[in-house]
């Protein structure tokens, strides 16, 4: 027999046992971000790399590392995409739809970064993202906020902690910058490898390290609030006092940066401690400068992404999805030659009962082997047609997770039965 071939390292296949539990989490995010007035848009995969290089930084570790960058047939450099806002504010701007208009956006789907595979952290991961354009006034972050603390409670998600900052204008983030250089080079022996390379390049991303070593140091670092300019210290400001009005809590976390370069005043992450080192669950920030520098004309905008993998761990938990997509019913086809009226008799009972789950036995077997098959399925009813029942135009019904008596039900009087049976 030939060899396998396996799935490529951190791209996993979500498999019938999963996907339940990803469709309650995205059933609740579009009835969420419905509920707010969100459209959704849908990006392609792939980008050029430029897009990405302008949008991330070159000197950020995705675009220096992660990314997965091949040349098309014309020798043209594409890029899968690692995160999802470039190409959305690319497609806005491209399509027009920013011009002189807000809109509230989202998209969700697959990302790929090469990293090193571990539990939280994938090459080909799912983000679900929302971005809005237009909006200067620090209101609609606090809307973003609300919106995403609307959602854990209806994914029945608790112990989610809110950080937030401001990263200021960026005039201020560059005079930051200078003292933070000043400041670290004092230390220049205690910065571990990479943030000696950061230094220069990108130091306030060193506030962000992992590394546990790094803390000390960061924690005695100057802080970013406390030098702000007059309208990002006003504009946070206004988002606390919001933020307190809704009762949401949050942490003021002076060393949260993000790991991208496009943001500035408000940045937020919900994180936990639910699933050790890969802890961040949703992140964003406000990027007013990014629309311009794509070519744009200047439009304030703010989004963040959700890490899906990280949720549907977090539901998996907390066992809290109420979902079940087993079939309500089982056909058993008992009678010979009775599959093709098995199948007519399927088909208008899915005619007749929205929302009726039923799944047929095709591909033959007796009795015994059908029933064990509906009883895997998940399935509440096997309805029976056997040749008796296919001649009086009955099936006979039993219920497969209760003692309750079998009995037979008339083809017309079958839907009904069933939905009053299923609460359909
Ligand atoms: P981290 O600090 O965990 O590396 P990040 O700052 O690189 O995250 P973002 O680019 O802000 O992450 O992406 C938003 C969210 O997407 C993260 O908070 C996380 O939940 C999720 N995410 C990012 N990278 C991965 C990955 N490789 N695998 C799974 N989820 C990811
Ligand atoms: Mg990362």
């Amino acid at each position: 027999m030939a060899k396998h071939i396996q799935a490529v390292r951190g791209m996993n296949d979500i498999l019938p046992q999963q996907t339940p539990l990803w469709r309650f989490l995205e059933q609740q995010v579009m009835n969420t971000f419905d509920a707010y007035g969100f459209e959704e848009v849908r990006m392609p995969i792939v980008e050029k790399t430029e897009l990405f290089k302008r949008v991330i930084g070159e000197v950020t570790d995705i675009v220096e590392k992660e990314m997965y960058t091949f040349d098309d047939r014309n020798g043209d450099s594409l890029s899968l995409r690692p995160e999802g806002t470039a190409g959305c504010v690319r497609a806005a701007i491209e399509s027009g739809i920013i011009h002189n208009q807000i809109q509230r956006l989202w998209y969700k789907g697959p990302m790929f970064r090469h990293e090193r595979p571990q539990k939280g952290r994938y090459r080909q991961f799912h983000q679900i993202g929302v971005e809005c354009f237009g909006i200067a006034t620090p209101d609609v972050d606090a809307e973003l906020i609300i919106m995403t603390a609307r959602l854990w409670r209806s994914l029945g998600l608790q112990g989610l902690q809110l950080q937030i900052n401001s990263l200021g204008s960026s005039e201020a983030r560059a005079a930051y910058r200078e003292k933070l250089v000043a400041y670290f080079s004092q230390y220049q022996d205690q910065l571990d490898e990479d943030s000696q390379r950061r230094l220069h390049t990108n130091p306030l991303r060193i506030l962000d390290s992992k590394n546990p070593a790094m803390a000390e140091l960061n924690a005695s670092a100057p802080k970013l609030l406390d030098h702000l300019d007059d309208e990002s210290k006003a504009d946070f400001a206004q988002l606390c006092a919001i933020l307190d009005a809704a009762g949401i809590q949050y942490v003021v976390n002076p060393r949260l940066v993000r790991g991208l370069d496009y943001y500035n005043k408000t940045v937020f992450e919900w994180v936990t401690d639910q699933l050790g080192a890969q802890g961040t669950v949703c992140a964003g920030g406000r990027f007013d400068g990014l629309v311009a520098q794509l070519g744009g004309r200047d439009t304030p905008a703010i989004g963040f992404a959700m890490g899906i993998e990280r949720l549907v761990a977090l539901i998996e938990d907390a066992n809290t999805a109420t979902v079940d997509y087993n079939p309500h019913a089982y056909m058993v086809v008992a009678a010979d030659d009775g599959i093709a009226a098995a199948m007519q008799l399927a088909e208008q009972l899915r005619d007749a009962v929205p929302g009726l789950r039923l799944r047929l036995n095709c591909g033959g077997g007796g009795f015994k082997a059908q029933f064990k098959r509906a009883d895997k399925s998940g399935a509440q009813l096997a309805l029976v047609l056997g040749e008796d029942e296919l001649k009086r135009r009955e099936v006979a019904i039993k219920d497969l997770r209760s003692q309750a008596e079998q009995c037979n039900v008339g083809f017309d009087a079958l839907p009904e039965y069933l939905r009053s049976t299923l609460g359909l």
